[in-house]
């Protein structure tokens, strides 16, 4: 598989926030977001074995590990890895963009999945494969990242055509009006979580933590 970097650290978004874990960060992405925080990803990286891997996940303290990118489940090995580390008895938490097909990867509660929305800032809003939709379950959840109202419109739009109730985090894009979104989504009375990035308070915008 090829890597950019595995390291620990506390997970910095979303609502699996906070806890700790082992992240896993593949290399290369499939999409090419304005706004992205990970472009080092793009390009470079190594090859590190399956196996190998499997054993760093083994040897971790922690229970969950989270599958990055870059985009993670446009490697070779990506089910392999996940079948893997569930089936290990630790958690997955798989970050995708939302424009790849997680069927497969829906066949545990081990495996939870943080999938993006991208919305008209990150010019790729075209992205999201609407088939993933009926993949989504409890322990699932729907991400957007906000950074002005046209984002927030788009957000909303989606919302409101889907069929069925699904969790939603609406992030604040890093450097963004936060106090906007946030009042705006009181205004609205949405049923979403406004999250930050907490990563980014704690360290700023390095990449590995
Ligand atoms: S999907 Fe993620 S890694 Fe890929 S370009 Fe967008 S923000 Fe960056």
């Amino acid at each position: 598989m090829r890597i950019t970097e595995i390291f620990h650290s506390i997970q910095g978004e979303g609502v699996y926030m906070g806890i700790p874990m082992l992240f896993v960060r593949t290399n290369r992405c499939n999409l090419r977001c304005r706004w992205c925080d990970s472009k080092y990803t793009f390009t470079g990286g190594y090859e590190m074995p399956l196996e190998e891997i499997l054993e760093t996940v083994r040897k971790a303290n922690e229970e969950w590990v989270c599958f990055t990118g870059g985009e993670p489940l446009i490697q070779k090995e990506a089910l392999a890895f996940v079948r893997s580390v569930a089936e290990s008895g630790k958690n997955v938490l798989i970050e995708t963009s939302g424009s790849i097909d997680v069927g497969k990867y829906v066949f545990s509660d081990s495996v939870s999945i943080d999938m993006d929305v991208k919305t008209p800032s990150s010019q790729e809003e075209d992205s999201f494969l609407s088939g993933n939709l009926k993949y989504l379950r409890e322990n699932d959840y729907l991400k957007f990242v906000i950074s002005d109202a046209v984002d927030y419109e788009f957000s909303m739009t989606f919302l409101q055509r889907l069929d069925r109730k699904v969790n939603v985090v609406f992030q604040p894009a890093w450097g963004s009006d936060a106090k906007f979104l946030v009042e705006s989504v009181i205004r609205d009375q949405l049923r979403v979580r406004v999250l930050p990035q907490f990563h980014k308070y704690v360290w700023g915008e390095i990449p590995g933590v």
